[in-house]
């Protein structure tokens, strides 16, 4: 038994006792583009077996949205879409292509999912450059360069305005002190505020203040290069990073890639009512169609998705279901026996997906 994504777990307190447990789980699904409806489909074989084992009952509903929805209605995230995911109690998202930041910047904003959650774990038989990885990154989600304001002031020169509040900035690291606090108690705020005075300099304060609520939790600063060589050096350091916008992109990816894959690493969006759960990667259009991408990105995000609701509406099967995924994901990968392309092996989307799906007892 392992217990490798229960992050969530010291979130409770944002939703305990507000919300009726629903009969059924409405779950808005977007298939995504390049390697998105692979890895969802082979997801949903993870899904079906959750269903039939644990007996949490969902019903799936399809949502377009991304390049191809572009393409038929000339809108990347349509109206019709956005009733969908408005009217389901949480959102499951694959992959989407060059209509990204049209489809899950818009839904950040619009749904006002101001954490996004990347756990980096290293599992066994995977390309982690170390074997006790297991950090999170807590980026903020709402702001920064990511909120696309940007401007020609003339036909040489481009500006894009930089914006950091005070008030995100303290409620992301509110989400990553109480993390921390189910973890081994260490949070790193990272910034560059030696350079950008004003913006990382207020981040940083928003930080310090809120961790003098935190006494338990060890807190320290590292300037995001030093971050990103330290990410490197000794990953294992590092236990919850909290960090601005495009510094969290950037620093999610990378420890995804130094704790093994792309293909491995979940995430949630986390609101207040709300959350979106998807893989960090993009669309991987280099592999897409050949059937060898990694679901397991995909697969853990729904184990985080069935441990919000879990914890959302205080319903032990679904916390049980997510467990079992994160459980079977560790056996499979233990027995090193089917492994996609990414994590040195050669087998195909759907085995790997299915070999998950057997170990959900
Ligand atoms: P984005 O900016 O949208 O995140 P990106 O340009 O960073 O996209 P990705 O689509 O994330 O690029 O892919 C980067 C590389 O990682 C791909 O070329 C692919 O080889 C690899 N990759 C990403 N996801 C997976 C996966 N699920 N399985 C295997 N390899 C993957």
């Amino acid at each position: 038994m392992v217990d490798l994504y229960s992050v969530l777990g010291a979130l409770k307190d944002l939703y305990r006792g507000r919300y009726l447990r629903p009969d059924v789980y409405v779950i808005s699904l977007i298939p995504g583009d390049g390697i998105g409806p692979e890895v969802t489909s082979a997801t949903l074989e993870v899904i079906k077996r959750v269903v039939d084992v644990y007996g949490v009952r969902v019903d799936v509903r399809f949502v377009e949205a991304g390049d191809q929805a572009l393409s038929r209605y000339g809108q990347a995230l349509p109206q019709s879409s956005i009733d969908v995911i408005k009217n389901s109690h949480t959102c499951l998202k694959a992959p989407v292509g060059e209509t990204s930041a049209d489809v899950i910047v818009r839904l950040r904003l619009m749904f006002d999912l101001f954490a996004n959650i990347r756990p980096a774990k290293s599992y066994p038989n995977t390309q982690a450059l170390r074997s006790d990885i297991d950090l999170v990154v807590v980026r903020e989600n709402t702001e920064d360069l990511y909120k696309g304001l940007e401007f020609y002031i003339n036909v040489n020169t481009a500006i894009a305005l930089r914006v950091i509040t005070y008030e995100a900035s303290k409620r992301v690291a509110e989400v990553a002190f109480k993390i921390a606090s189910g973890r081994r108690k260490k949070v790193t705020a990272v910034h560059k505020s030696n350079v950008l005075r004003h913006t990382c300099g207020l981040f940083a304060k928003a930080c310090r203040d809120v961790a003098k609520n935190y006494p338990e939790v060890t807190y320290e600063e590292q300037y995001v290069d030093a971050c990103a060589a330290n990410l490197v050096r000794k990953p294992q350091n590092f236990d919850v990073i909290v960090t601005t916008n495009m510094f969290g992109d950037i620093l999610s990816d990378e420890a995804a890639q130094v704790a093994g894959s792309l293909g491995l690493a979940p995430s949630c969006n986390l609101g207040y009512e709300y959350a979106i759960f998807e893989p960090i990667h993009g669309a991987a259009f280099d592999i897409a169609g050949k059937g060898i991408a990694n679901p397991i990105s995909m697969i853990l995000s729904v184990a985080l998705m069935f441990e919000w609701l879990g914890i959302k509406y205080g319903d032990d099967s679904c916390i049980r279901a997510a467990e079992a995924i994160n459980n079977a994901v560790y056996r499979v990968l233990s027995e090193g026996r089917v492994l996609t392309p990414d994590l040195g092996g050669s087998a195909k989307t759907y085995e790997l997906a299915e070999a998950i799906a057997s170990k959900i007892l």
